[in-house]
Parts: C-alpha cells; structure tokens; sequence
C-alpha cells in the first residue's frame, strides 16, 4: 500500500513507519513467479488485487479492490482470467461469474483464520446481528454471511442499515472503527484470531518517530512504477 500511495504521488515523500509491516498476502506471489504465469498462459488478461508489489501490478493489465473485482473482471471480453495472489478472492470472483479463473495459490493468512463455526457460533449468540463478511475470507465463510463487502462498504452498510448488531468478519481492528463511528449499535468480531501481526506493527509511537526521523522513505524504480500506475489507472478509470 505504501508503494502504491508513493506510485500515485510520485513527488511526495512517503514513509513506512516500520519495515516489517509488508502484507503477507503480497509477498505470497513475485513479479518472476507472475511472468511465469502468464508465459504459461499467453494472451490471457491478469487482474492483481491491490495487496500485491508494485513489481507485480507492474505485469498486471489491471488492479482491482475487495469492492470492485467483479466490475474488473466484468471489463474484459475475455471468457478466462488471471488473478492474483489470492486465491479466496478468486473463488468469490468465480462464484459471481460466468469467467474461468486462473487463480494464484495465495491467502491472507487473517482472514483464513476465519472458520464457518466462528460464524455459526456468533449467529447462535447474536440472533438478530447482521454477519457482514470480507471476500478475502473463504468460500464457506462467505456463504454464511448476510453480505459479503469491503472493509469501506462494511463502515457504510452499517451505518445506514437498520440493524442495530452486526457480527463483523474481517481483520479484528476494523471493530474498533466501527464502535467508534457507530453511534451505539454493537459489534462483534467474527473470530477473536482474525489478528494480523503485520497491520499491529504500525503504531502512534512508530509513526511519530518515522515522522521525526523521515524514515523509512518508500521508493519505487521508474520503469516499474510507470507499468504499475497503468495497472492502477485503468482499475481507477473502471471503477
Ligand atoms: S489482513 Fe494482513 S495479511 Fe491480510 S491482506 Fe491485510 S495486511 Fe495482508
């Protein structure tokens, strides 16, 4: 994410407050290992999900988000498709249409965490809540859930929607957001595990001290953020 802010606004400074706090998802698939891909299948559009390198996007057509992966893929004539790194994501692209999916082998290992009985047991114990569930997580998941959204439409959906309880199946710090933000409705994390170590690592006093510091400065190599922002531009002229 760091390298796609520093790709949009190339003459800013960009700073990562701790170098260890890249996505595991991300670092699941390489530009080489895409190359490799897409030698195997020539011809054949590559939609990347946001969370990936810019290296990566770099040899994508497109980039897509959790909220608009199906107007993505919906964009191309293409009866078949590349995507990565995700492989939940791609099951949930899968599921909503009629395109053949090439999907990379990769996970977020947060969301994973995420299992149907976590969700049967929230229902059992907040009957009237809403389950709103990201796509990241899997299939199973999904297809017990009311809605299935990014973590953007989740903050919106439940503050216009009339429900006033919402079991929550994404990364734990979004509650925290919501409860915020929520003028009084309750919310509950699907699954207390669904914790990602990596998102815990930025915190206010490391912010301060890159800040203080101007540490750690994100660039990105010329010919490989020109490839990434067409990736990114043509997700943000779709969408
Ligand atoms: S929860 Fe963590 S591992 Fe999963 S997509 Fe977000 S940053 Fe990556």
């Amino acid at each position: 994410m760091a390298e796609t802010a520093k790709i949009l606004s190339p003459g800013k400074t960009v700073l990562i407050p701790d170098l260890g706090s890249g996505c595991p998802l991300a670092a699941m698939i390489t530009a080489a290992q895409l190359r490799d891909l897409k030698e195997q299948h020539p011809g054949i559009p590559v939609i990347s999900y946001v969370n990936t390198s810019a290296g990566v996007k770099a040899e994508s057509d497109v980039c897509c988000t959790s909220s608009n992966l199906l107007k993505v893929a919906d964009s191309f004539d293409s009866d078949t498709i590349i995507f990565t790194p995700d492989k939940h994501l791609a099951n949930y692209l899968r599921s909503r249409t009629d395109k053949e999916i090439i999907a990379w082998n990769g996970y977020c290992p947060t969301h994973v965490r995420i299992l149907p009985e976590h969700i049967l047991r929230q229902k059992r114990l907040h009957p009237k809540a809403k389950v709103l569930v990201h796509p990241e997580c899997r299939l199973d998941v999904i297809e017990l859930a009311d809605e299935v959204m990014s973590t953007g439409a989740m903050v919106r959906r439940t503050k216009t929607s009339s429900a006033s309880e919402f079991v929550i199946g994404t990364e734990t710090g979004l509650i925290h957001r919501l409860r915020k933000e929520g003028s009084g409705k309750r919310f509950y994390p699907a699954s207390e595990l669904a914790v990602c170590p990596n998102m815990k690592r930025i915190t206010p006093h490391k912010v301060l001290s890159s800040l203080k510091g101007m540490q750690h400065e994100v660039r990105v190599p010329d010919p490989i953020s020109r490839g990434a922002r067409k990736a990114i531009d043509r997700m943000l002229e779709l969408a």
